[in-house]
């Protein structure tokens, strides 16, 4: 017994070694220790006219790939990174930015303010949308904890819990709690709605929001990773920079681009 108990836990040690290396990042190359002889030899004064070395122009690391993806955090609420979603709530949940300033120039519905450099962005992208002939106006910004209990609520009364959840953010659990998104609109018949995306203004803000750092947070086709059905009037300010990294490397959720696991659904 006592033996069959410990060949099972060896085998069982084992298992976990092999699976352990298996996840084990590639060993670094060992240097091959230079014979003494060498050694000495270079410990010699050099020659006056040393051999180019072309080793030395060239970088000691493999080239950079371009872009940090760790340069902002993606936990951090006040982070312009920060991922919110159905498994990942604010935290704290009732968490409220400290900047929140109200937008300039710019026609907003429920005059909800936006975090700083969400709102001057916000207002270039208006302006941008101007000049290419299209007027957007600002329906929701900034949504504090308690008004989205109130909504969720609202929700969950008209439709049941199952088809709110489909659509609207549980309390904390909403990215417009961190003003850092807006839901725009142009005046038109697609006020909300999906045909938004088909207007020739929701055309111009899925093309061009990226130069102004936002990005459409619910694509088409991704509701299985962002657990929102397509919402082509709701754009997330994450910086221009992410915004053209994820434009380049033709990844459209966050959860992907940051390597989060999809999220459908709440935990419970
Ligand atoms: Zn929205």
């Amino acid at each position: 017994m006592t033996f069959i108990r410990h060949g099972a836990a060896a085998l069982l040690a084992l298992v976990l070694v092999g699976s352990l290396t298996a996840c084990a990042p590639e060993p670094e190359p060992v240097q091959p220790k230079k014979p003494a002889a060498e050694q000495a030899a270079e410990a010699k004064p050099k020659l006056a006219k040393p051999e180019p070395q072309p080793e030395a122009e060239a970088p000691a690391a493999p080239a950079p790939t371009g872009f940090d993806r760790k340069a902002h955090s993606i936990d951090d609420p006040m982070s312009i990174w920060v991922v919110g979603n159905k498994l990942r709530p604010l935290n704290p949940v009732e968490f409220e930015p400290s900047d929140l300033v109200p937008t300039e120039g710019v026609a907003n519905d429920n005059g909800q303010p936006l975090r700083e450099v969400a709102a001057r962005a916000t207002e270039q992208l208006v302006a941008g949308a101007l000049d290419a002939g299209f007027d957007v106006r600002v329906i929701s910004a900034y949504r504090p904890y308690a008004l989205q209990v109130q909504l969720y609520e609202s929700y969950i009364a008209r439709d049941g819990q199952a088809a709110a959840d489909t659509y609207s953010a549980r309390p904390g659990h909403s990215e417009h709690q961190t003003g850092l998104t807006v839901d725009f609109d142009d005046y038109g018949a697609c006020y909300l709605a999906s045909c938004f995306g088909e207007t020739p203004a929701g055309q111009w803000l899925a093309e061009n929001a990226a130069a102004y750092g936002f990005i459409e947070r619910y694509p088409a086709d991704k509701e299985s990773v962002t657990g929102f059905m397509p919402e082509p009037w709701h754009f997330r300010y994450v910086g221009p920079e992410l915004a053209a990294e994820m434009r380049a490397t033709g990844v459209t959720t966050l959860e992907e681009f940051f390597g989060l696991p999809a999220a459908p659904g709440y935990a419970g």
